[in-house]
């Protein structure tokens, strides 16, 4: 067994996380020697772009938005900003199925209800946020949701729940998935006063206040894999390096795997939250209490690539959803080459079907030809699609998408306390205070400002848009 002491950081996982941690490590200290264990043989993690027959799909992320400054940033320092394909929300419209048809939904929640596809009726229930009493026990989004708003608005939130976390609001905790907006609500009694409260005093701070544009998705020609290599570059990766333990020894960190033993200062986990759990939980000598939860549910979807000819009458916009009362068989679909041009041959169409998700792992059971099969039958009856496609393949990503639960609150408290406790341990990575490409990135960048400074990060509770 070879020990390997002449590192100052570990990180542990060579996804998105841990390679940002790395990306700004390398800024804040440059004579910082770090070291990512991967225990794949790639980077990337949950990032991964499919390339076939002169067609562009993604095993997992599509984009993200560009309203993040630690992602900018990222994007800026690699000269990826250069690179970016950008989808404006202004522009780009999405649909949600109701009643069997797609219909076109407002980019944000302030529209939705301006439009004509929520009743007048749902629009007034909205205003007893005013006066609804908040609950200050944990709750269910649902629940939650139709407290404050009424429950016409709960097809919109499943919609957005199953577009981000493949999720059911009957299951994911409003104080897990949106803590920035569940504050607001307590602090003000009303989600509408506490927006109001925090406009004027943005007003009082700066005399205006700038109209707010709509943030972009951001992705890339060559696909999402383009934002893990990018980063990866000059990087100390080791491949086929999966730890099987870290212990605490004495003021340093001891990091094995089956090969090594490696030694450092400071240790990060950049790993999902079930992976982290299962190193921390082992014999990792960490002072501090039990986790309320040994693991969290995660939610996996497959991908069901569809390449169409000029018949395809694919409406602009960057797809749709479908709530869970619609019961039909793809969670939703992205109109790939609207939102992001060059993802098909000359003349064709990409349409990316999403099936399964949190409520119907049994769809991941099916064969490809039956999905491919269902998944164009559903969709054809949305949208007018007279010939089959002419390009098909499912893609069958094996991580799962945390799901932030009732309980989750819980075990969030205790990763951070954990961390105050235990000096020169770090704990970031998917789920652990969200799920997407930004909340990844912030994260990442905490802790490597932590580790500059030598203490804990803290995160802080932000409110933020809610986009279809
Ligand atoms: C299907 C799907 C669709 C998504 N769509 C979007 C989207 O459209 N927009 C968006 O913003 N986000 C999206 N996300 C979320 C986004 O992909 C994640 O936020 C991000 O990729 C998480 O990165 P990570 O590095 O934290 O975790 P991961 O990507 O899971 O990386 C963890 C890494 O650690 C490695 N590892 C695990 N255990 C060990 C060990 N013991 N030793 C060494 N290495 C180990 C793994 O191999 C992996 O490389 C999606 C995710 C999925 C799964």
């Amino acid at each position: 067994m070879i020990i390997q002491n002449s590192i100052d950081t570990i990180i542990i996982g060579g996804g998105l996380s841990g390679l940002t941690v790395a990306h700004f490590l390398q800024k804040y200290m440059p004579e910082a020697r770090v070291t990512i264990l991967e225990k794949t043989t790639s980077f990337g993690g949950a990032i991964r772009s499919f390339h076939q027959d002169g067609y562009l799909a993604e095993w997992g992320a599509h984009g993200f938005l560009d309203n993040v400054e630690a992602s900018r940033e990222l994007l800026a320092d690699t000269g990826l900003d250069r690179e970016a394909q950008m989808a404006p929300l202004d522009e780009f419209v999405r649909y949600i199925c109701l009643n069997g048809k797609l219909n076109l939904i407002p980019q944000n929640p302030k529209k939705i209800l301006k439009s004509n596809i929520v009743s007048l009726s749902t629009k007034l229930r909205v205003l007893g946020d005013l006066w609804k009493k908040p609950h200050p026990e944990e709750q269910t989004v649902a629940d939650w949701a139709a407290h404050r708003f009424g429950a016409g608005l709960l097809p919109f939130v499943d919609a957005v729940l199953t577009g981000t976390y493949a999720g059911d609001h009957n299951r994911l905790s409003i104080d897990a998935v949106f803590p920035g907006i569940r504050a607001l609500e307590l602090e003000n009694g009303s989600v509408i006063k506490g927006l109001i409260r925090k406009r004027k005093e943005a007003k009082e701070k700066q005399q205006t206040v700038p109209k707010r544009k709509l943030p972009s998705m951001v992705s890339f020609p060559q696909g999402m894999g383009r934002l893990p290599e990018a980063l990866a570059d000059g990087k100390n990766l080791v491949y086929s390096a999966r730890v099987k333990s870290i212990r605490k020894k004495g003021d340093s960190w001891e990091v094995k795997t089956a090969e090594q033993t490696y030694q450092a200062g400071s240790v990060v986990l950049a790993l999902t939250v079930n992976q982290s759990l299962s190193l921390l939980l082992s014999d990792a000598g960490l002072s501090g209490d039990k986790p309320p939860l040994n693991s969290i549910p995660e939610a996996r979807i497959v991908t069901v690539a569809m390449g169409f000819g000029k018949s395809a009458e694919i409406p602009f916009g960057f797809g749709y959803l479908a709530p869970e009362q619609e019961k039909r068989f793809a969670l939703g679909a992205l109109f790939s080459t609207h939102m992001f041009p060059g993802r098909a041959p000359q003349g064709h169409m990409l349409l990316e079907a999403l099936v399964g998700g949190r409520r119907h792992p049994e769809k991941l059971e099916l064969d490809d030809d039956t999905l491919i099969q269902k998944a164009y039958a559903d969709i054809k009856e949305l949208i007018h699609l007279p010939d089959p496609p002419v390009f098909t393949r499912v893609l069958r990503s094996e991580h799962g998408i945390p799901q932030l639960e009732i309980g989750y609150p819980k075990l969030l408290a205790w990763r951070n306390n954990l961390v105050e406790k235990n000096p020169g341990l770090h704990v970031c990575g998917f789920g652990w205070g969200g799920i997407g490409i930004n909340d990844m990135t912030k994260a990442a960048k905490q802790v490597a400002a932590a580790i500059a400074a030598g203490k804990a990060a803290k995160g802080e509770t932000e409110v933020k848009g809610v986009y279809f």
